[in-house]
């Protein structure tokens, strides 16, 4: 079904092979450190994948007490001394990532992105208010927006994202992150999440646990929607839901239903959109799911 598999596989290696085989302590054989130009007596208790797919959720390891940083951006360390950020659709890398131990030793670690291919996808049937819509309606498309993006900036410590995530409904991908999107001959944004075809009405589940950051039940292009944040900026947004099971402030568990499938918003029929999040960048939910063992 996946032709993305080979990259979620691969990530999955590359996040494995560093924390699950090389054990504390070895002498570094690790490829990353190499491809970094990281000093001889690297600390291979830092491990980042080398290379990561466009979309990706990558989540690294430090001794805990470390600082990091991905370009000018730092990341939330966790207590156990796991570091997560996005790479972004159009993210052509290489990221550089930098890492000051508690002793106050620095390193270096080069991930470089590998690109992959968008493909054009046509949307028929859309209503034509929605591709180009009014000035009255374009505002308030506006401020729901701002609400949603302010709802992504949240920070939060909790680290609901390192457990594996799940599906949140069952059924066929629809549409998959990142494809150029052509609504009714119109070139529009690129598909920011993932579609999942399933009959109205079906639960939605929680692919992880969290917080929910966002909830209202008929924005103008996205209908129902729920924001859950898993912590450290990770976020998922379920959209065009034909009912709302949270609200603002609930506590999540994984697997419990916070709505069900509709066609609420700018949706030509019945479908899932589930989008994620690290903060503003958005990142593919396929390679999320397929990262977890
Ligand atoms: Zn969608």
């Amino acid at each position: 079904m996946r032709p993305l598999a080979a990259l979620g596989a691969a990530l999955l290696l590359a996040a494995c092979a560093g924390q699950a085989v090389r054990p504390l302590g070895a002498t570094p054989a690790a490829p990353d450190a190499a491809a970094a130009g990281a000093p001889a007596a690297v600390d291979s208790r830092v491990v980042f994948p080398t290379s990561v797919p466009q979309g990706a959720l990558v989540v690294g390891k430090v001794p805990p007490g470390s600082t990091v940083s991905v370009g000018q951006r730092a990341l939330r360390v966790t207590g156990y001394g796991t570091a997560v950020f996005g790479v972004g659709r159009d993210e052509r890398g290489p990221l550089q990532v930098d890492v000051r131990l508690p002793d106050g030793a620095t390193q270096r670690h080069g991930i470089a992105v590998t690109p992959r291919d968008w493909p054009v996808e046509q949307v028929r049937g859309v209503p034509p208010a929605t591709v180009k819509p009014p000035p009255a309606i374009a505002e308030r498309i506006r401020r729901e927006q701002a609400l949603v993006t302010a709802a992504r900036e949240r920070d939060d410590a909790r680290t609901d994202f390192a457990q594996p995530f799940a599906w949140p409904v069952e059924g066929r991908v629809s549409g998959r992150f990142g494809n150029q999107r052509v609504y009714n001959g119109e070139p529009g944004a690129a598909h920011s999440g993932m579609d999942i075809a399933a009959p109205g009405g079906t639960p939605v589940r929680a692919p992880a646990a969290g917080a929910v950051t966002f909830a209202a039940p008929d924005l103008y292009l996205t209908g129902g929607t729920v924001l859950l944040d898993h912590g450290h900026g990770v976020s998922s947004n379920f959209l065009h839901l034909s009912r709302l099971d949270v609200a603002v402030g609930d506590r999540v568990e994984q697997g419990q239903v916070i709505g069900a499938v509709g066609a609420t918003g700018r949706a030509t029929g019945p479908h899932l959109h589930w989008g994620m999040n690290w903060f503003d960048v958005r990142i593919d939910p396929l390679l999320v799911l397929e990262r977890t063992p």
